[in-house]
């Protein structure tokens, strides 16, 4: 048949391994890559192409095949993930990997992975310690707790507790907590993993002490409450507060686990937030566990904690899941830094989010303001809010000036927006920026002071490329 044949000879057309491999510029990567992988790579993108050939796609140039096959060695070799630049103006923006980290935390994790440390090792016997102990003792410190231990991340912690404190028992919660938070938390599902029951009780808008109490039978466990991290109810709502848990705990002899999720020892009102619940709150409203993570309004690296009573983070701490869930030496040691700026009191001059989060709104203006001049033509500097995100404060903006480009719903400005966008993610680093509609928008508060001048560098390239465009 006509197209079998056709079909047989784009097949024949494709280079051979060897032929591939004597080509400049393939062999120049013999300097860097060991002969084998990139006889791989050539044949991967052989059975690609034949594939496609398959699909009655015509054969690529062997040229093109070459330079394929050299961007699939460079990107399987480059180094992720890569740094980008937050111009979002989310303060934690998960997909861009919640808080960036003090100078002192970055510090300290660099030191701890040189070479060998006192991890668990006491350095006084000359036998082995316990990797959690200093940061145990800063967090107890810090929070008023009697106890404290540090996991992976705050969705472990909470499958821990209740894994260890929970399995086979009934934990009662709020039909209006029994929520979904970011990629793949979700309370109904943890509860099950751990081989808690879930028992939801009231409404979605409204539940009361008297409903928990109702459900409180023989197979009860624990009462959990979730703090609701990433959305907001309005009107007609209503919770039970968590000292009316903790005094019906204690009636009925249940331990009250509180998931805070954003994990906040700072007063958020002070910069016209919304009041976030603060660790030290719940754990002197008598939580029995209070659950957070380390990079959400810590400002730290990712780590679950959990602070409490001593008689119940020691059998988390006994827990076989504990060793499954543990923290490393690096994140431990970024951790203990980022604690000790809450000690030494310098957490809004020291820790970056709470940084961004206290900036002035005539700082956001003076460095908006630079950044439009470097953009140039159409970009104009506007009033807005950022927000602090990653699972906290979900009704609270902070006010900021953005540099907005597309305004006015001009004829092709969606289109240049998008373009821009495009363009300023292509940078080195690469730029992120907000796009509302037709408009795209850069938030000075996302970044760090220190990092203008790689902003302009990138607005300055970004412009010469859209010239170069004609679209802008
Ligand atoms: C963010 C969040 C979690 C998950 O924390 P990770 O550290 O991302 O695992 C759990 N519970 C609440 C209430 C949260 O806000």
């Amino acid at each position: 048949m006509f197209v079998v044949d056709r079909t047989e000879s784009r097949f024949r057309q494709l280079p051979s391994v060897d032929r591939l491999m004597s080509e400049d510029k393939i062999r120049q990567l013999l300097d860097i890559y060991p002969h084998e992988l990139l006889v791989d790579l050539i044949r991967q993108e052989l059975e690609h192409n034949r594939a496609s050939i398959a699909l009655g796609n015509p054969c690529p140039p062997a040229a093109e095949i070459v330079d394929s096959i050299c961007a699939q060695a460079e990107s399987l070799a480059s180094t992720g993930p890569r740094p980008v630049i937050n111009a979002t103006g989310v303060i934690l923006h998960t997909n861009l990997g919640r808080a960036p980290l003090s100078a002192d935390a970055i510090a300290a994790m660099d030191h701890a992975s040189k070479g060998y440390c006192n991890l668990e090792f006491d350095l006084e016997t000359g036998v082995r310690g316990h990797r959690n102990v200093h940061v145990e003792q800063l967090l107890c410190q810090l929070t008023g707790a009697e106890a404290a231990f540090v996991v992976n991340n705050n969705a472990s912690a909470v499958l821990l507790a209740l894994t260890a404190l929970a399995k086979r028992r009934e934990v009662i919660v709020s039909r209006g907590q029994a929520v979904a938070i970011g990629g793949g938390f979700r309370i109904p599902e943890v509860m099950r993993q751990s081989g808690a029951k879930l028992v939801e009780v009231g409404t979605t808008n409204l539940t009361s002490v008297r409903d928990y109490e109702e459900a409180i039978s023989p197979r009860t466990g624990a009462l959990l409450r979730v703090h609701s991290s990433n959305f907001k109810i309005m009107g007609f709502t209503g919770s039970a507060a968590l000292e009316e848990l903790v005094e019906l705990g204690n009636r009925f002899d249940l331990p009250v686990f509180d998931d805070l999720g954003s994990g906040c020892l700072l007063d958020t009102t002070l910069f016209g937030l919304d009041p976030e619940p603060t660790v030290q709150q719940s754990v002197s409203l008598g939580a029995s566990l209070v659950f957070f993570s380390g990079d959400k309004l810590l400002g730290g690296p990712q780590a679950g904690i959990i602070a409490g009573k001593k008689h119940l983070v020691d059998k988390l701490k006994r827990h076989p899941l504990a060793r499954a869930v543990r923290t490393d030496k690096t994140r431990l040691a970024g951790l203990s830094a980022t604690l000790v700026h809450y000690l030494k009191g310098e957490a809004l001059t020291r820790i970056p989010i709470w940084r961004m989060i206290s900036a002035p709104l005539a700082e956001m203006d003076r460095r908006a303001t630079a950044w439009a001049q470097a953009l140039g033509g159409p970009a104009q500097v506007v009033d807005g809010e950022s927000m602090v995100g990653g699972g906290s404060l979900p009704g609270g903006t902070l006010p900021t000036r953005l540099v907005a480009i597309g305004k006015g719903g001009r004829k092709g400005a969606q289109n240049r927006a998008q373009v821009l966008a495009q363009i300023l993610r292509a940078q080195d680093p690469p730029l992120v920026a907000r796009l509302s509609g037709n408009v795209l928008l850069l938030d000075p508060r996302s970044v760090l002071p220190e990092e203008d001048t790689a902003v302009l560098q990138s607005l300055h390239s970004a412009v010469a490329g859209l010239q170069h465009n004609q679209r802008f």
